[in-house]
This record gives C-alpha cells, sequence and structure tokens, in this order.
C-alpha cells in the first residue's frame, strides 16, 4: 500500500490527483486488476468524474453546499458537521480498473480529492488489487 500526501488549500476543495494517482500506481507494478483509492479521514471523501472543465468541479462544490449548509441545525458540535455529511455522501473510496499497467478511467474522467474541512494536510491511501489468477 502506497500514500499519497495532500496538502489541502481552503475549506471545501476538490484536488486532482489523477496524476499523482496514476505515478503510485506505476510504483506498485501492477499491470492487471484494480487500484484502491481510499481516504482515510472523516470529513474527505475521493470522487472520479470530468477532468475536462474545472468548472465542472465548481459546480459540485456548489450543489453540496446547497444541499448542505453550515447552517443546518447539526447536533455534532465541531462546528464541521456539514464536512462530515459531504464526505459520506462523496464516499471514502473508488475503485479503478488497471490493464497493461495503465488506469482504466474514461476519455473525460479525474481523480478528485474532496476536501470539505480544510485546509490540513491529508492522506490518500492507493492499495494494488491483483488480477486473481487461476
Ligand atoms: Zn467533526
Amino acid at each position: 500500500m502506497l500514500s499519497i500526501e495532500v496538502q489541502t488549500r481552503q475549506r471545501s476543495e476538490l484536488v486532482d490527483v489523477t496524476q499523482r494517482v496514476a505515478d503510485a500506481l506505476r510504483t506498485t507494478g501492477l499491470r492487471a486488476g484494480a487500484l484502491l483509492v481510499y481516504v482515510p479521514h472523516t470529513t474527505a471523501g475521493v470522487t472520479i468524474n470530468e477532468d475536462a472543465d474545472p468548472s465542472v468541479r465548481r459546480d459540485i462544490l456548489m450543489a453540496l453546499e446547497r444541499l448542505v449548509p453550515q447552517s443546518l441545525p447539526f447536533a455534532h458540535a465541531e462546528g464541521n458537521a456539514d464536512a462530515h455529511v459531504k464526505a459520506s455522501l462523496m464516499g471514502a473510496s473508488v475503485t479503478v480498473p488497471v490493464q497493461g499497467g495503465q488506469l482504466q478511467l474514461g476519455t473525460w474522467q479525474g481523480i478528485y480529492f474532496c476536501e470539505f474541512d480544510g485546509p490540513r494536510r491529508r492522506r490518500l491511501l492507493v492499495q494494488p488489487l491483483p488480477e486473481a489468477t487461476t
């Protein structure tokens, strides 16, 4: 398993980590199977979405802000309850198929680390899942 460090710069932010995950994949030497990309945090997540137009990232953040505003009457007293909910909406992991040593992402897809309670120093864990051999 590999660990990628992600330094976030805003409270809410989608950080493109596609290249760093691809670099980590190369380091593992995995040729065929899948790569598990996992966020070991409760106020951050990971998602796959459009990589070409950066306004998609802004739209996702805007929509999450409308869905889960900080002003809701949360019980969690740390002041970051919205970040916990947004992290669960995005999810803590994605699994990407690997063939020929390459991530099998679609043409327009990228992998985004989703920060909801930054800025912080975060980690992204990358676990190769080799194809089963018979
Ligand atoms: Zn909290």
